[in-house]
């Protein structure tokens, strides 16, 4: 394999560069060939993107923030551009990989302490490189009655997914709102605090969020101004019981009909949480591989879907909701519920009741109950072969129509490429977020061409109708930025003035979100 180097820098210099940083980190903690090297290549790459336009150079590896400073400074001595990830398990957008090849990953990893966990006020403050399991496992082990909201892969960092805008299911699914504090480095090496962490000592800062003057939090999430080294984050105190429901419905036109009447239960907050709207496909992929059902070329065909739907059990639509609380607050809620959906024909309507340390099976049930598991990965089983998987995420705002409009712009979008539609929408409060993967067989290059066709397709087509995507994988980043177009893209002329104003030499993930700083901004473009 050819060595890939840092823009322009020489290798004798890249060399000077790599002693540099291992004397800082030391040596097992540089990273700069071979197989541990290659494992921060996206392994989901869709086609017909060239890897070599996302590989590393090098990975470093600090344990504290003191030898994050000392990183920082070399990079700006040599104009050297970092990539920040903390547990790089960014799977179908983009992994560990950077955006501009021949960038260092700053592997936060290492910085994996649980600095803190508070169960009165029910706030957790963490470090990088812990994720929802350790999260999860510290909780019950030391006994705190507190649950943890992990998003659908729960092997991930909470402060990646968090910073990412992830989102996870309980009534504290949307990470982003459930954030209260950070610790960041600043490009100049600068460190501070967000919010009330000012005060130093003080007592506040992981319970009231925007502190004194302008609040920068979010001015961190999906952006490259700062190095996140801590994060405070809110934790649902466990209810003394919880109620676990899946309706199902036949027909695909009851997408329209179950948003309607999804949305009042949502925000009246008789539904206080992420409730998910899964796709039939979706829901079969949990108990059946699809050569069971079809192994022709193409989309799985409707008269296949439609027997596989009947033979399973499982609806064309199946609603996952949870009830949280005293156990007559979930009596009354269910009736409320039950009501509602008996007006769309045909809908059956199951529930089971667990108190509030009962522990469900099943890796979505578990996910609603606090517990991480690792439930979204079955879909790389769904179609065989080395399964991959790249997410159309587009925002839809909460009504019937718009949600039917979407589902059909993207079912037929992914026939038109020869994909099933396997996706689903969750319920935020007054939009949903659509997501449809499109999975692939890594080792069949049309299928994998195929797949980056769609995804790009998709991202038009969204566009067109007045969406937008929330997120989006590395080599789709500068296409979804260019969507935000209102006034000639003064939202992005806004995000590159602070990137100029913060970090003058480009060093901090150079292209993450479309935000280049000046010295990389030719690099823009798909690849
Ligand atoms: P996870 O392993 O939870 O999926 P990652 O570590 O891959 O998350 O992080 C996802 C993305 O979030 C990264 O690609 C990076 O752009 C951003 N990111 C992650 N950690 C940090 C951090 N500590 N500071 C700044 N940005 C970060």
């Amino acid at each position: 394999m050819t060595r890939t180097l840092p823009p322009n820098l020489s290798e004798a210099t890249f060399d000077k560069v790599l002693a540099e940083l291992a004397s800082v980190v030391s040596r097992p903690n540089l990273i700069a060939s071979g197989d541990d090297l290659a494992a921060y290549a996206d392994p989901f790459l869709p086609g017909p993107e060239n890897p070599q336009a996302f590989a590393a150079s090098a990975a470093v590896l600090p344990a504290s923030v003191d030898e994050i400073r000392e990183i920082l400074r070399i990079a700006n001595a040599y104009r050297l551009p970092l990539w920040t990830v903390s547990t790089g398990r960014n799977f179908a957008y983009g992994g560990a990989a950077p955006r501009l090849a021949g960038s260092v990953v700053l592997d936060l990893k290492r910085m994996n302490r649980i600095l803190e966990v508070d169960e009165t006020l029910a706030f957790a403050l963490v470090e990088p490189g812990v994720t929802y399991f350790d999260l999860y496992a510290y909780l019950r082990e030391h006994g705190l009655r507190l649950w943890v909201d992990a998003p659908a892969a729960g092997w991930g960092s909470i402060v990646g997914n968090t910073l990412e805008r992830g989102f996870g299911y309980t009534p504290y699914g949307d990470h982003a709102a459930m954030q209260c504090g950070m610790e960041v480095v600043l490009a100049n090496g600068d460190v501070l605090r967000t919010g009330m962490g000012g005060i130093d000592p003080g007592t506040s800062w992981q319970v009231y969020r925007p502190g004194f003057g302008p609040s920068y939090d979010a001015m961190f999430m999906q952006s490259n101004f700062g190095i996140v080294t801590k994060l405070g984050i809110w934790l649902m105190p466990q209810p003394s019981a919880y109620l676990l429901g899946e309706i199902q419905c036949r027909d695909e036109a009851d997408l329209e009909a179950i948003v309607e009447t999804l949305r009042p239960l949502r925000l009246d907050e008789t539904i206080r949480h992420h409730a998910v709207i899964e796709g039939g496909i979706r829901r079969a992929a949990s108990v059946s591989p699809r050569s069971q059902w079809y192994d022709g070329a193409g989309a799985m065909p409707e008269s296949a879907v439609a027997a596989m739907l009947d033979k399973l059990g499982v609806g064309r639509w199946n609603l996952h909701f949870a009830l949280y609380g005293a156990p007559e607050l979930l009596d009354v809620r269910y009736a409320m519920v039950q009501r509602a959906f008996a007006r769309i024909r045909g809908a059956r309507i199951t529930a089971a009741k667990y108190a509030g340390d009962a522990e469900p099976g099943g890796g979505a049930n578990r996910n609603l109950a606090g517990i991480p598991s690792m439930s979204a990965f079955r879909m790389l089983d769904w179609r065989g072969g080395a399964g991959a998987h790249v997410d159309f995420s587009p925002i839809c705002p909460f009504t019937g129509r718009d949600a039917m409009r979407q589902y059909t712009l993207a079912k037929a979008r992914m026939a038109e490429y020869g994909f099933d539609y396997y996706g689903g929408f969750t319920a935020g409060e007054r939009h949903l977020h659509h997501i449809a993967a499109v999975i692939f067989d890594r080792n069949d290059a049309r299928q994998t061409d195929a797949a980056g066709d769609a995804l790009r397709s998709l991202m038009s087509d969204a566009h067109a109708a007045g969406y937008g995507e929330y997120r989006a994988h590395l080599a789709y980043m500068d296409f979804a930025a260019a969507q935000y177009g209102f006034n000639g893209g003064a939202l992005l002329r806004l995000s590159e003035t602070i990137k100029d104003a913060l970090d003058p030499e480009g060093i901090l993930s150079p292209g993450k979100q479309g935000i280049w700083p000046r010295a990389w901004r030719g690099k823009r473009g798909y690849t």
